[in-house]
């Protein structure tokens, strides 16, 4: 099959493995960087350029969308999905996957197990935004933030006020979460392909951190899962519409909770951590599901 790759930077770990990986099934793999496709919205036809020229029809393309250009990213997987290739992840499915807030709304519709979570736009009820998620301490994010950072815990109420009302007023938009103090600064990377987790790791935080980022200094081992994580983990990809992604699941006392969805997931810290050819399996599933015109929402919202 003939298959592109969407990705900023043709040496990064992931990007490098999905060439390899897919070359060696046989299929022709072109890495084309997403910020220089261009695009004749113009025209009857559909189609996407790239340095000049037009692109061939790929039968399918596995979007690597960094979360700071998700708005011209996903604008390229829709155009390609009105050409009717087969995208991994569809647009719709990338961006819902960007909002936190959004998310856990479709998430918590479905009954997918989640920490208590408040959001609020105004400081006037902050007490009550506090205690409706059970009293500090809590944890406070930035909607925006990314590895760990806009991830703040308040040991106390008062502190949380504080924080609440010092981001309030820069007008950033945040959650107050219940703080899984369980987890004892744990999380797991469920990684999915179609709906099966086909990989699983532990990632534990640095020292006297809550945050189990790898970037902030975290470290990971293969972890085997209870039935409940697998399948709290292919229910919440599956709600969002993501045929590939890594769900993070916190252990709580009161079962597996879901605290992200990303839909770019990185390769290097689960094929290390596990030793398991996650790249070949995507292929794997592309090879089972690419069909032209396939696409579920056909660039549509
Ligand atoms: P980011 O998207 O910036 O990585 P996350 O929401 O994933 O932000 O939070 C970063 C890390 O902080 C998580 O991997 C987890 O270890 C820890 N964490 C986040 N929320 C909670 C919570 N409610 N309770 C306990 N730990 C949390």
């Amino acid at each position: 099959m003939r298959i592109a790759v969407l990705s900023r930077n043709e040496n990064l770990y992931s990007t490098r493995r999905l060439k390899e990986a897919g070359e060696a099934l046989g299929h022709e793999v072109d890495i084309i960087d997403t910020l220089h496709c261009y695009m004749d919205i113009t025209r009857a036809r559909p189609a996407v350029r790239y340095h000049g020229k037009e692109l061939p029809f790929y039968d399918a393309v596995i979007p690597r969308i960094g979360a700071s250009i998700t708005f011209y990213g996903t604008a390229v997987v829709r155009q390609f999905e009105m050409m009717g290739t087969f995208c991994v992840n569809e647009s719709v499915a990338i961006s819902r996957s960007r909002d936190k807030l959004r998310s856990l709304q479709l998430l918590s519709r479905r009954d997918v197990g989640l920490p208590r979570t408040g959001f609020a736009s105004k400081a006037d009820n902050v007490k009550d935004l506090i205690r409706n998620v059970g009293g500090a301490p809590v944890v406070i994010k930035l909607l925006e933030g990314t590895q760990g950072i806009g991830v703040v815990l308040a040991e106390t109420n008062r502190t949380a006020e504080s924080i609440i009302e010092a981001f309030m007023g820069l007008r950033a938009n945040i959650l107050v979460q219940e703080f899984i103090k369980e987890a004892g600064g744990a999380d797991i990377r469920c990684f999915v392909v179609g709906n099966k987790v086909v990989a699983a790791m532990k990632r534990q935080g640095a020292e006297g951190e809550f945050r189990s980022n790898l970037h902030r200094g975290g470290s990971a081992k293969v972890v085997r899962l209870s039935p409940e994580e697998r399948a709290t983990a292919v229910k919440a990809a599956k709600v969002l519409g993501l045929n590939v992604c890594g769900v993070d699941i916190l252990q709580s006392s009161h079962g597996p909770v879901v605290m992200e969805v990303n839909s770019s997931p990185g390769l290097e810290g689960i094929e290390k951590a596990t030793g398991k050819d996650v790249a070949s399996m995507i292929f794997n599933f592309i090879e089972t599901n690419a069909k032209p015109h396939n696409t579920k929402t056909r660039g549509k919202g």
